[in-house]
């Protein structure tokens, strides 16, 4: 079995949006040069999230709007005492930094709306992504 592993940096430009990185991530599961295995993706951030969904503009600005209605950005929150963030930590810990997908015969198994969307709660800054694939 071989192991292989690329960092990613990308810039985030607004304080919220959602970025979709998918191109980037297919590209990167191609240049590993692995048929069959399994890629992870790994956000090494704890206020922003990495999902899988579509990319269409509409439902993008509906995921920010439904997660801004759970998780408003002004709460009674104790993390804002230090850091004026706490909303962005609790969408990252709810919505999670990672994912693992197949890769089968050369391809990222994964659905055709299944784009790699970074939900970016604390910009704008500088984001990294870590992907790392094994197989053979
Ligand atoms: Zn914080």
């Amino acid at each position: 079995m071989r192991t292989w592993s690329k960092e990613l940096s990308f810039s985030t430009r607004k304080h919220r949006e959602i970025v979709d990185i998918t191109d980037e991530v297919l590209a990167a599961a191609r240049e590993s040069g692995i048929k069959n295995g399994l890629l992870i993706a790994q956000l090494p951030h704890a206020t922003a999230s990495l999902v899988l969904n579509e990319g269409e503009s509409g439902l993008k600005q509906d995921l920010l709007d439904k997660l801004e209605d759970l998780v408003p950005l002004r709460g009674d929150y104790k993390h804002d005492r230090i850091d004026d963030n706490a909303h962005a930590h609790l969408k990252s810990a709810f919505l999670g930094s990672s994912r693992v997908l197949p890769i089968v015969d050369g391809r990222v198994a994964r659905g055709t709306w299944q784009n790699f969307l970074v939900i970016e709660e604390d910009g704008p800054r500088t984001r990294r992504l870590v992907i790392f694939v094994m197989g053979e």
